[in-house]
C-alpha cells in the first residue's frame, strides 16, 4: 500500500496555516495540488516561491455561491480526474454567545460550514462520475467538547464533524470517502499570537496537552495525507483527532 497520491487535489484556506503544509504535502506526494484561498497576494507569493510544486492557484471566497464552480473549472482545466478535496478554509476568534450578531452568526456559518457544504455538493457526483476520491474536512476539538466563550465557532465545527459522518453514509457506495481531522492547538498564523500572549483559552489547552506542546501544521498535514492516500482505503465517517491527547483526559500523575 502507498502513500503515493494521484490526480487533482484541491485545498481550501491553502495560502497559511494547515492547509499550506498540507498543499505542499499533497504535492509532493505526487497530487496535482490547486491552491484555493482569499488572499491572492499569498497566493501569488506561494506559487512563486514554490516553483511551479503547485498545479495552479486560485483566489475566491470560498463562502461565495459561485466558489464551488469556479472550483470545479480550474479542476476540469488540469484534465485529470478530482481525487482529493481538503475542506481547510476557516475562521476562529468567535465574540461571546451575547455579543453575537446576527451577522457575526451569517459569517461563521457562511464561511465554515456552508462553503463546505456547497462545495462538497459541487463535487462528490463529479469525483463518484470519475471513479471515486476522498474528502478531509477540517473539524475541531471545540466542536467535539464544551470549551467556555466560543459559542459559533465550536458550533460551526460540531456542524462539520456532522457532515462528515452524514456523507460519509451517503457517498460510500460511490466511491468517495469523506473523513474529518480535529485538531487542538495548532501554533498557525490563526493562533500564533494568542499563544505568544498566554490567552487564558491557549495557556490551558498548552498546560494540559499531554504532549506537552501546540501541534504544528505538519503534524496536521501528515494525518490529512494519510486519510487521503490509499492506506486509509477503509476508512469513512471517521473524525480523527490531532490533538496531543488533549481531548482524551485530563493530565495527572503516573
Ligand atoms: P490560518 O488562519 O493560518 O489559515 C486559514 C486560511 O484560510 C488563510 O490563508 C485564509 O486566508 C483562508 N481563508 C479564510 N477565509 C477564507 C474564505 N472565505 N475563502 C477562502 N479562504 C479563506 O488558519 P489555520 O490555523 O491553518 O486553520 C485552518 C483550519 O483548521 C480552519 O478551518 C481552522 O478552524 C481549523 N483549526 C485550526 C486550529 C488551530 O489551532 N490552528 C485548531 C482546530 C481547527
Amino acid at each position: 500500500m502507498s502513500d503515493r497520491l494521484e490526480g487533482v487535489a484541491v485545498v481550501t484556506g491553502a495560502a497559511s496555516g494547515i492547509g499550506l503544509a498540507t498543499a505542499l504535502l499533497l504535492a509532493e506526494r505526487g497530487a496535482q495540488v490547486i491552491a484555493v484561498d482569499i488572499d491572492r497576494q499569498a497566493l501569488d507569493a506561494l506559487a512563486s516561491e514554490t516553483g511551479g510544486c503547485l498545479a495552479a492557484t486560485l483566489a475566491c471566497d470560498i463562502s461565495d455561491p459561485q466558489a464551488p464552480a469556479q472550483i470545479a473549472d480550474a479542476v476540469r482545466s488540469l484534465g485529470a480526474p478530482w481525487r482529493i478535496l481538503v475542506n481547510n478554509a476557516g475562521i476562529a476568534g468567535a465574540p461571546p454567545l451575547v455579543d453575537t450578531s446576527d451577522a457575526d452568526f451569517e459569517r461563521f456559518i457562511g464561511i465554515n460550514v456552508a462553503s463546505i457544504f456547497r462545495l462538497c455538493r459541487t463535487a462528490l457526483p463529479l469525483m463518484a462520475d470519475q471513479g471515486g476520491g476522498c474528502v478531509v474536512n477540517l473539524s475541531s476539538v471545540f466542536g467535539l467538547t464544551g470549551v467556555g466563550g466560543t459559542t459559533i465557532y465550536s458550533l460551526t465545527k460540531g456542524a462539520v464533524a456532522t457532515m462528515t459522518t452524514q456523507l460519509a453514509c451517503e457517498w460510500g457506495r460511490d466511491g468517495v470517502r469523506i473523513n474529518a481531522v480535529a485538531p487542538g492547538l495548532i501554533d498557525t498564523p490563526l493562533t500564533s499570537a494568542r499563544i505568544r500572549e498566554g490567552a487564558w483559552t491557549q495557556r490551558r489547552m498548552l498546560e494540559e496537552t499531554p504532549l506537552g506542546r501546540a501541534g504544528t501544521p505538519n503534524d496536521v498535514a501528515e494525518a490529512i495525507a494519510f486519510l487521503a492516500s490509499p492506506r486509509a482505503a477503509f476508512i469513512s465517517g471517521e473524525v480523527l483527532k490531532v490533538d496531543g491527547g488533549w481531548l482524551s483526559g485530563r493530565l495527572g500523575p503516573k
